[in-house]
């Protein structure tokens, strides 16, 4: 094997001691390995903020660079990555489902609590109530694709709609609603006057028509109810100033 003396320790070694560099004319690194690794060590010793900060720049540089490929390729393949998320979402549907229901189940009591805290909570109803007039035409547009896609569903709905309840009545909901018929039946078989759940804005006005839920019930005798009908001034919900305010038709 051949023999090269060394720059650093002037040692005769073996050419396998030293480190392969292109640049030099035999093809070999003029320090041997021992050289040429401590060299290195007092080197980065020597320089290390300079180094780090090197690095800092590379990383930054390159991040702001990969960024920036990330967001041409979103730009250029919309559709793929529309596709590909839809596939996703379809495949992991079952099991998305499946996590819903036994979290569901075994958290009841947070849920009872949570609907308790912020279902009743007069904020977050008119923030709610809010979003959904000003957001009107596209909450009915998004209710027309799930119905498309739901046609067992469709039925229900539209035999809920012929009854004027809405799409987005809740379990908590139906047992109200539960709860005022339970107690007309009860109000009449105790005091022996027939009464009768009946809605604040009727279910087929002239102008508006209420809707089928707890908001709009009471509990009336039956003579009142009857008298009632037609008296109800309808009111249009619209939003002025970010504020939910009812207007006289
Ligand atoms: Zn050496």
């Amino acid at each position: 094997m051949k023999i090269k003396v060394c720059t650093g320790c002037h040692l005769p070694k073996t050419i396998d001691l030293f480190h392969k560099n292109k640049a030099r004319y035999d093809g070999l690194s003029n320090y041997c390995k021992s050289c040429q690794s401590s060299r290195l060590k007092i080197f980065r010793s020597k320089n290390i903020e300079k180094l780090r900060t090197n690095s800092n720049n590379y990383y930054k540089h390159s991040k702001a660079l990969i960024l920036l490929k990330q967001k041409k390729y979103r730009r250029d393949n919309k559709e793929k990555i529309a596709l590909r998320m839809s596939k996703y979402y379809l495949l992991t549907k079952p099991e998305r489902v499946k996590t819903n229901k036994s979290w569901k189940a075994k958290n009841q009591e947070y849920i009872k609590d949570y609907n308790v805290r912020y279902g009743a909570n007069p904020e977050t109803v008119a923030k709610k109530r809010i979003y959904q007039v000003k957001n009107k035409d596209r909450i009915r547009a998004a209710a027309k694709v799930w119905m498309d896609n739901n046609p067992g569903k469709n039925a229900q709905y539209k035999n809920n709609r012929r009854h004027r309840v809405p799409p987005w009545i809740t379990e908590s909901m139906q047992v109200k609603i539960d709860f005022f018929y339970w107690l007309a039946k009860t109000v009449t078989k105790i005091f022996g006057v027939p009464h009768r759940v009946d809605h604040f804005i009727p279910l087929k006005g002239k102008l508006v028509s209420g809707l089928h839920v707890p908001s709009n019930l009471q509990v009336i005798t039956e003579k009142a109810n009857a008298e009632k009908s037609n008296k109800f001034t309808p009111t249009v919900e619209t939003v002025i100033d970010g504020k939910l305010v009812l207007q006289g038709v």
